[in-house]
């Protein structure tokens, strides 16, 4: 950004990649893979060589406020090689492109088996008490950490839903559901943000068009505080290795059951 070109390429109908996205990629899974090299890793922009990455970037140092916390139960036998990472280096690629750089995210989930039990939502360009960036966390079982989270406001219904990709499936769906506001903004890690911040009771795209990268960190973070995040009839997805990327039934999130439960009970109607 700072040099003026972004290098943007198009992967697909409204669909870019730039520099950015490829680079911290290549960051991320080099730094991965050195810790972890029995988990898989599935970053969006596919295959990259990793030849040219600097020793540097693959420095990871452990969160110490991570590790006080106790680990779950369930996760205690957990294998390296029952993981699976789904990494979105830059979510909100359309609107880095236009300069809405606070839209940007950095999404890094963390999955066993199907669940999605980690993530990592990664905001660089936020301000944040005079210090660049930040980063949330969270983890079912264990709590949310780098956030403080706020309750939406229960007078008003308030929906959130794609700036760049919506369509008339979308917006048939918004309107059936009669919201007193809609925010349109981009990527599905900072719609998890708008969530968890009481901005926005629901997130709502029944569509396709997300992958599983878009929505296994935002689905940890929000579980990790009793939020939900689904396809837009209610059914969780898989997050194994072998899964198809595409989350063809759409995205339902909200930050409680309630919120979620009124969307569906609408769009059963
Ligand atoms: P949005 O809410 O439009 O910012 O989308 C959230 C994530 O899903 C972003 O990574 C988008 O690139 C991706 N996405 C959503 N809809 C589409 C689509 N129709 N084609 C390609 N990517 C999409
Ligand atoms: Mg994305
Ligand atoms: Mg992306």
């Amino acid at each position: 950004m700072a040099k003026g070109e972004l290098g943007i390429v198009e992967k697909g109908k409204n669909d870019l990649q730039t520099l950015a996205d490829s680079s911290a990629q290549k960051c991320i899974i080099a730094a991965l893979t050195k810790c972890y090299p029995k988990a898989t890793i599935i970053g969006e922009e596919g295959q990259l060589a990793l030849d040219d990455v600097p020793e540097e970037w693959t420095d990871i140092s452990p969160n110490d406020e991570i590790l006080k916390r106790t680990c779950p139960k369930d996760l205690e036998t957990v294998k390296e090689e029952d993981i699976t990472i789904w990494v979105d280096p830059l979510d909100g690629t359309k609107e880095y492109t236009e300069g809405l750089v606070g839209h940007v995210t950095v999404l890094i989930g963390m999955a066993v088996g199907d669940n999605a039990v980690g993530g990592i939502i990664h905001q660089p360009f936020v301000d944040c008490n005079g210090t660049k960036g930040r980063t949330i966390w969270g983890m079912k079982g264990v709590g949310l950490g780098g956030f403080d989270v706020r309750q939406p406001d229960p007078s008003k219904f308030i929906l959130t839903t794609s700036r760049s990709h919506s369509n008339e499936q979308v917006e048939k769906a918004l309107k059936i559901l009669n919201p007193d506001e809609v925010i349109r903004v981009g990527g599905a890690g900072y719609k998890a943000l708008l969530l968890l911040e009481g901005r926005a009771h629901a997130y709502v795209f029944p569509t396709p068009g997300t992958k599983r990268w878009d929505t296994c960190a935002p689905e940890a973070v929000l579980n990790a505080v009793g939020g939900i995040l689904t396809d837009s009839k209610g059914q969780l997805y898989s997050y194994d290795r072998k899964t198809d990327v595409n989350n063809r039934g759409g995205v339902l999130a909200a930050y409680t059951k309630e919120y979620h439960d009124r969307c569906l009970a609408a769009f059963n109607q």
